[in-house]
């Protein structure tokens, strides 16, 4: 009975009345992966696989080290689906061998995928050691740019899979709000979509994600966000595609029920939030959840609108 308990509550993320909403966690990494197990992910929804180049800032890592990181963490979800992110350096994340040491606002500057265009051998190295991690597995395997701001980007992408002849979904993360506002031409050249709601706060609010003094506006309960991520879903619901969220909005278990009302379709977190965000969500019908969401929108800050949520969903 204990055992049956303790299964039910890893079970697959669900509202009360069965929406499944999958819950996946976020690695850095083949040391994250047991907790992910532990906590019952039902994937990864964001693996930073930035954190194998930080060893040594001069070059990339060798094609070989990085299929047994990945193959590692792929073979961990035989079942499950796994969500590559490609490399994300620059801003807080410099590289030598990649970023511009010149630049004077980084955060605007070349990163992410803008990185990786400039430097197609790292990108290629990287999709190519991906095809060969997932080799023989029954994985799902999707891959992902970080920082893509247009269709362009989201095609340069693309292309740059097919032309390592990855077998995989690709997706685009929206990160930059002109990704979100235009979320349905991004999504006529990739399969999915991913909200990045750090990035996303950041560049919404222009306040610097690293900056203390200005963290009120780094709130995800800032409706402004929560129209950007309502305008995501909508596109993919649209163009009958899927929209997570793997931003640390995810990991509020109140937020994550709100951002199921606005119609996302997964949420990846750190793996130890997991347990929180499933246990509130098996909570609420979608239907409660949607009024939830639509309160918190109605309201003018972020604090109000997760007393506007909150309200919602304890029935006051
Ligand atoms: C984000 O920006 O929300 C995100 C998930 O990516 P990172 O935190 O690694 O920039
Ligand atoms: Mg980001």
């Amino acid at each position: 009975e204990r055992k049956a308990a303790i299964d039910a509550a890893k079970g697959p993320g669900a509202t009360s009345d069965g929406h499944r909403v999958p819950l996946l966690a976020n690695v850095g990494g083949p040391a994250d992966v047991p907790a992910a197990v532990e906590a019952g992910a039902e994937g990864v929804g964001l693996f930073r696989t930035e954190f194998l180049f930080l060893d040594d800032s001069r070059r990339a890592p060798s094609e070989d080290k990085q299929v047994a990181a990945y193959r590692t963490v792929l073979e961990a979800f035989p079942e499950g689906r796994v969500v590559v992110r490609v490399l994300d350096a620059g801003a807080d994340k410099p590289l030598e061998f990649l970023t511009p040491g010149d630049e004077p606002n980084p955060a605007l500057g070349v990163r992410g995928l803008r990185s990786l265009l400039d430097h197609p051998e790292v990108l290629q190295g990287q999709l190519r050691a991906l095809a060969t991690a997932a080799e023989g597995l029954p994985v799902s395997l999707e891959v992902m740019a970080p920082m893509v701001a247009d269709r362009a980007d989201a095609k340069a992408f693309a292309d740059a899979c097919r032309e390592a002849g990855l077998q995989a979904k690709f997706g685009a993360m929206v990160e930059i709000p002109s990704a979100a506002l235009r979320a349905r031409s991004v999504l006529q050249e990739v399969e999915f979509l991913s909200l990045g709601t750090n990035d996303l706060a950041q560049y919404t609010f222009a306040a610097d994600r690293q900056v203390g003094a200005v963290s009120r506006l780094q709130d995800p309960w800032q409706p402004a966000l929560l129209d950007l991520v309502s305008a995501a879903a909508e596109a993919a619901r649209a163009e009958g595609k899927s929209c997570g969220v793997c931003g640390e909005a995810a990991a509020d278990p109140l937020l994550a029920c709100v951002l199921t009302g606005l119609g996302v379709t997964s949420l990846s977190m750190g793996a130890s939030a997991i347990p929180f965000v499933r246990a509130e969500l098996a909570k609420y019908t979608l239907a409660q959840c949607e009024r939830a969401a639509a309160a918190a929108r109605t309201a003018d800050g972020g604090p109000e609108a997760r007393t506007a949520a909150q309200a919602v969903l304890s029935g006051e």
